[in-house]
């Protein structure tokens, strides 16, 4: 692939923490020469592993960016040991517009993956990272809620990587955020995602979906800030004492998995959602986790959403308006990750 029309102001070899921007060039009606800026803070301090942490690849999801705000500014150069790498707003005109697609070019930067450097600016970005940012990281964090259109129970998530050291690895990172739930989870709604490019690349991938909606619960905020920053600990880039769930008082972990179509369910019609079970509720096989109400055939009884399998509920619909076709409901089942 060709060189990157991305400019860097800061040196990503240089010790010390640095904070600046990639420069996006992009033109609009009242910009012809326009760039579209990216902050972005460096922490080098010496040899060791590099964290490369990223918050709004979608736009409407602010738990990550305000968590990566915070260390940007928190985080003193002899706090960190190697390298940390912080992106907080990955897509800035999806995240200032609260979307989860780019205004800039309609695209969801979940799915532009490997890029584009002559594509639009979503493709840009995407092949800046593809060629640049995750060739000098180690682990790849990027974190995720369900944005408006779901409601997720806070958890950290990965893919079932082939590797065996890999996966060892993201095993450990994901547990260190020490949510209630650790979600392996399948890519049920096309390709280009971030995290395949990374594990592709061979990058200890750690990603999230700390809740959704629109409102933000201050514990939502605060499970994110301190799974960031025990999961830098863990892997020994941000120094400091590594909590664990037990020294926290808090019961084991569950990891869940829905790696098969029929844990994603899909609204069979259009209109309005109500959901009948909490998200991290345990559900039967054949629960109605939900029903679609027909606001205009009020005489028509309302459509169930089934779980097809026993399990959890780990995220419903967001908005209560759906689509026929909208994810309405995911529904996870209990794994021991020494079964893979
Ligand atoms: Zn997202």
């Amino acid at each position: 692939m060709s060189a990157s029309p991305i400019h860097c102001s800061i040196d990503y070899f240089k010790p010390g923490k640095q904070h600046g921007h990639l420069a996006v060039p992009y033109s609009y009606n009242l910009g012809g020469w326009a760039n579209l800026l990216l902050p972005i803070t460096v922490i080098g301090n010496g040899p060791g592993r590099t964290a490369l942490v990223i918050g709004g690849n979608h736009g409407d999801e602010y738990p990550g960016p305000i968590a990566i705000m915070k260390l940007m500014r928190e985080l003193s150069v002899d706090q960190v040991h190697g390298r940390l790498i912080l992106l907080p707003a990955l897509n800035m005109p999806a995240v200032k517009a609260a979307t989860r697609l780019s205004p800039l070019d309609g695209k969801n930067m979940n799915r532009v993956f490997p890029g584009n450097p002559a594509g639009t600016p979503s493709e840009i970005i995407a092949h800046y990272l593809t060629t640049i940012l995750f060739p000098l990281a180690d682990i790849v964090i990027d974190i995720h809620t369900g944005g408006r259109s779901v409601d997720f129970y806070p958890c950290s998530t990965m893919h079932l990587v082939s590797d065996p050291v890999q996966r060892r690895e993201m095993v450990a990172g994901v547990e260190a955020w020490c949510s209630d739930f650790c979600f392996v989870y399948a890519d049920v709604a096309g390709s280009g995602l971030l995290p395949v490019e990374a594990e592709k690349q061979g990058k200890i991938v750690v990603t999230t979906e700390m809740g959704g909606g629109e409102p933000v619960r201050a514990s939502v905020h605060r499970i994110t800030q301190s799974g960031l920053r025990n999961v830098l600990v863990h892997y020994g880039i941000v120094k400091g004492e590594k909590f664990t769930r037990a020294s926290l008082g808090l019961p084991p972990l569950k990891w869940v998995q829905a790696i098969d179509r029929e844990d994603y369910r899909f609204a069979p019609e259009s209109g309005v959602w109500e959901s009948l079970v909490e998200i991290g509720d345990a559900v039967k096989a054949g629960e109605a986790v939900g029903q679609i109400h027909f606001i205009e055939r009020p005489d028509r009884e309302p459509v169930p959403v089934i779980a097809p399998t026993a399990g959890y509920l780990l995220a419903t619909r967001g908005p209560s308006m759906v689509a026929q076709g909208d994810c309405v409901a995911t529904i996870v089942h209990e794994v021991d990750p020494a079964s893979w």
